[in-house]
């Protein structure tokens, strides 16, 4: 317990954080004193900073933050803020009920692709009664780039489905039963090769961005399905849009874009293939971020390294 309260900044350009995190503040009180923006003398108090997509100079104004928490398993938002600084720790938010929400989204959407929910919904807009011909999840082959808090649950929930699974990381693995582990670069060529359902789950970094371009999708079974659930700039936006016109990619569920919220002018909306969510596949819940911001007040207070901080080499 800590002896004296954190005087902890809120920082982000798109989140109102002291609404969204009301209720914990309300917990943390004693513990942890937000504050909005402080200049002047007051500003060399704050030790702590909770953020999301912060302004570029937010860490400028705050010479003695030595602890930065996320409010998401991703932290690259506060990892690329031009004004980080490398003596600040990065800290996200793991909870193994995000996994379990982040499956059940990734699920719906295998499915939907594997029985054809798509051109059923179009069959009942045109009023056609006509049956499909339907395949069993064992002859969909789904490739899982990313193996991590949340892949691992995706894979071996996808793989007692009955799809075959394949994953991909950086660093070889232990895989759960019914799922085949790949990684480095060779490793991505063979766990692209004949799968059919494309699930990304990678952090953004200086390695990954892009990686969702059109000589990746050559590699996949014709016809494939994209599910894209990790950042926006993973994807090279116009190989997109070329794969699902020539067919390379059947369709594609998009839930995270280079700007958010997407803007009202962006292809995405209207392409008939695409199937969009507004950044919403799963979120941690306000006890989990509550709990990331109290153990990182702790350690900070403590002197020492808070838990679960971003690895600055690897990216992640
Ligand atoms: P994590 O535990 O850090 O796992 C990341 C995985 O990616 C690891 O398996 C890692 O390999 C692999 N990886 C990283 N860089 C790689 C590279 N260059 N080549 C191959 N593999 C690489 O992350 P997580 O908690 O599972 O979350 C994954 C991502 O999901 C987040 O970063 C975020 O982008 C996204 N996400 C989205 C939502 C949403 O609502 N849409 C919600 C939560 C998370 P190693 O195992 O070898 O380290």
């Amino acid at each position: 317990m800590p002896n004296k309260t954190t005087r902890c900044v809120l920082l982000s350009t798109t989140l109102d954080l002291r609404d969204y995190l009301a209720p914990e503040i309300a917990r943390l009180d004693g513990i942890v004193s937000f504050v909005d923006h402080l200049d002047g003398s007051d500003a060399a108090d704050v030790e702590m900073a909770v953020g999301w997509h912060p302004e570029p100079d937010a860490f400028t104004h705050y010479p003695n933050i030595k602890a930065a928490c996320s409010i998401a398993a991703g932290a690259d938002s506060l990892l690329h803020c031009p004004s980080m600084r490398d003596s600040i720790d990065i800290v996200r938010v793991i909870e193994p009920a995000q996994a379990e929400m982040m499956s059940g989204f990734v699920i719906w959407h295998a499915i939907y692709h594997q029985r054809r929910m798509g051109t059923y919904l179009q069959q009942q807009r045109d009023k056609v009664w006509q049956r499909l011909p339907q395949r069993a999840a064992r002859e969909v082959p789904v490739g899982i780039l990313g193996y991590g808090a949340i892949g691992a649950r995706v894979a071996s929930d996808l793989s007692m489905l009955g799809f075959p699974v394949k994953v991909w990381s950086r660093t070889p693995k232990m895989t759960s039963a019914g799922v085949a582990g790949f990684h480095g670069t060779d490793g991505l060529d063979r766990m692209l090769d004949d799968t059919e359902v494309l699930i990304n789950l990678l952090p953004l970094t200086s390695e990954t961005r892009g990686i969702l371009n059109a000589s990746l999708f050559a590699k996949l079974r014709r016809g494939a399905y994209l599910i894209h659930v990790g950042r926006g700039a993973h994807m090279v936006e116009h190989h997109i849009f070329a794969a699902l016109d020539s067919g390379q990619l059947s369709g594609a569920s998009i839930d995270v874009f280079p700007i958010e919220p997407l803007p009202a002018d962006s292809p995405f909306w209207t392409h008939p293939k695409i199937l969009l969510t507004p950044h919403d596949a799963c979120d941690v819940t306000m006890a989990a971020v509550g709990g990331t911001i109290r153990a990182t007040a702790e350690a900070v207070q403590a002197g020492l390294r808070p838990r679960d901080t971003v690895d600055r080499v690897r990216g992640y």
